[in-house]
C-alpha cells in the first residue's frame, strides 16, 4: 500500500472544549485555551487564528498548520421577498448542503441540514430525488450556522430547526454533538428549548433522544393517520409503523415534559380527507401534541400536488373541534425553492448533461 505523508487535519469547528482540551495539553498549553479558542470561533465569529489576540502566537501558528479553519464555499445565496434566505454550501469533497434563514417577528431562525441528501425516500420530498451523498459532520452543521450568522450580520439567530435535508436520527452522534455545541453557553448559546429536531420516525433514535436530558423540541413528520396511507408516501413506515412512532413520541413527551409537534404535509387526494382528519384525532387525542399542517411545496418529479386552501381549512376545523392544538404553517421560501432540498436538486439538474 502506498504511504501517504499528509496527516489528517484537525477540524476545530464542531468541537466542544472537552474535545479540544486534550489537543491543547498535547501541544504543551493549558487546557483553558480550548475554551478561549472556541469562544473566538463560535461567539466572536473569528475567521482565523490571527484574530485570537489573547492566544499566544506560537500556539496560533501551530494551530494554523495542524488545524486550519476552512470554511465551506458558499455556492448560492437566494433571498426571497418573504424574508427567507437560502444558502447552498459546498464542502471540500464536493458534497453540498442547504441552510435556510427565516426572519420572523420574534427573531431569526435557521433551518439546518444534517445530511447531504437523504436515504429515506419520502414521495413528496426533493431530497429523495437528488439522492444521498453522505452524513454531514457536526462541524459542517456548525458551519451552516456560522455562515448564516455572517449573512445575518448584527442580527442574532435565536432558534434552530434541524429540518433541512437529511434524516437527523440517521446521523445521531454528529447531530447530538452539533446540538450540544449550539447549546454551549460561551459559544453560540442557543437554548435547548429553541432547538427543534425533526424526524420521519426513527424509533430507536427517538428513544435514545428521550434519555439525553435535553429540552429540545421533537417534531415528527407524520403526514398520514393510518399505515396504508403512510406506507404509500413514506417508505420508513414499513420499518417503524405509526403505532411505534407515536408511542415513542408519547414517551418522549412523558419523559421530557415537552410538547411534541406532528408535521402533516397536505397532499391532494392522498391524506387530506375529512375521514383522515377524524383518524388523526383518534390517534393523537389526549397526548401532549401539536399538529402543524403544511402546504405541500410541489416537486414536479413527484406527481403530487397540494391540497386546496378550502380542504386545508376543513381538515383543520375537524382537529380544532376535537380540541387538538393545530396551526397551519405559513409557507416560506417557496419562490426561492425554499422547501427541503429543492435548491440542491436544481443545481444537480443544471449540472447534468
Ligand atoms: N428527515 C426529517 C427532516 C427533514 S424534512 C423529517 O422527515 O422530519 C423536514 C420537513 O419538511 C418534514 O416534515 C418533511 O416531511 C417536510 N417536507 C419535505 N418535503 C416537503 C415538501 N415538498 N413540501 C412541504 N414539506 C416538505
Amino acid at each position: 500500500m502506498e504511504e501517504t505523508s499528509t496527516k489528517r487535519r484537525i477540524e476545530v469547528v464542531g468541537m466542544l472544549p472537552k474535545d479540544l482540551e486534550p489537543i491543547m495539553l498535547g501541544l504543551g498549553h493549558p487546557k483553558y485555551r480550548a475554551s478561549q479558542i472556541l469562544e473566538w470561533i463560535y461567539s466572536k465569529k473569528a475567521e482565523g487564528y490571527d484574530e485570537m489576540t489573547n492566544i499566544p502566537a506560537d500556539l496560533r501558528e501551530k494551530l494554523s498548520n495542524i488545524a486550519p479553519i476552512r470554511p465551506p464555499s458558499v455556492l448560492d445565496v437566494k433571498r426571497a421577498k418573504d424574508r427567507t434566505t437560502k444558502l447552498l454550501m459546498g464542502f471540500s469533497d464536493g458534497a453540498n448542503a442547504e441552510a435556510v434563514l427565516m426572519e420572523h417577528d420574534y427573531g431569526l431562525s435557521l433551518c439546518v441540514s444534517s445530511q447531504a441528501g437523504c436515504k429515506m425516500g419520502c414521495a413528496f420530498c426533493a431530497s429523495a430525488i437528488s439522492g444521498f451523498s453522505r452524513d454531514l459532520t457536526a462541524g459542517e452543521m456548525c458551519w451552516q450556522f456560522i455562515e448564516a450568522s455572517r449573512l445575518a450580520k448584527d442580527k442574532r439567530i435565536s432558534s434552530v430547526v434541524v429540518m433541512g435535508m437529511g434524516e437527523p436520527l440517521m446521523n445521531y452522534d454528529a447531530v447530538l454533538q452539533f446540538i450540544r455545541v449550539l447549546n454551549w453557553g460561551k459559544g453560540i448559546n442557543v437554548g435547548a428549548r429553541r432547538i427543534t429536531l425533526s424526524t420521519c420516525g426513527i424509533v430507536p433514535g427517538i428513544e435514545k433522544l428521550s434519555g439525553e436530558d435535553l429540552q429540545i423540541t421533537l417534531s415528527i413528520s407524520l403526514h398520514a393517520p393510518d399505515d396504508a396511507t403512510r406506507d404509500r408516501i413514506m417508505p420508513v413506515n414499513k420499518l417503524y409503523n405509526i403505532e411505534d412512532v407515536v408511542g415513542a413520541a408519547r414517551r418522549y413527551a412523558d419523559r421530557t415534559g415537552r410538547r411534541v409537534t406532528y408535521e402533516y404535509v397536505m397532499i391532494k387526494g392522498v391524506n387530506d380527507s375529512l375521514a383522515q382528519a377524524a383518524a388523526l384525532v383518534r390517534l393523537l387525542k389526549g397526548s401532549l401534541a401539536h399538529v402543524n399542517l403544511i402546504p405541500l411545496n410541489a416537486v414536479p418529479e413527484s406527481g403530487l400536488v397540494r391540497s386546496t386552501e378550502a380542504t386545508v381549512a376543513a381538515f383543520k376545523k375537524v382537529l380544532e373541534d376535537a380540541g387538538l392544538a393545530v396551526t397551519s404553517r405559513r409557507e416560506m421560501g417557496s419562490e426561492i425553492e425554499g422547501a427541503c432540498g429543492q435548491l440542491r436538486l436544481r443545481r444537480k439538474r443544471s449540472l447534468q448533461p
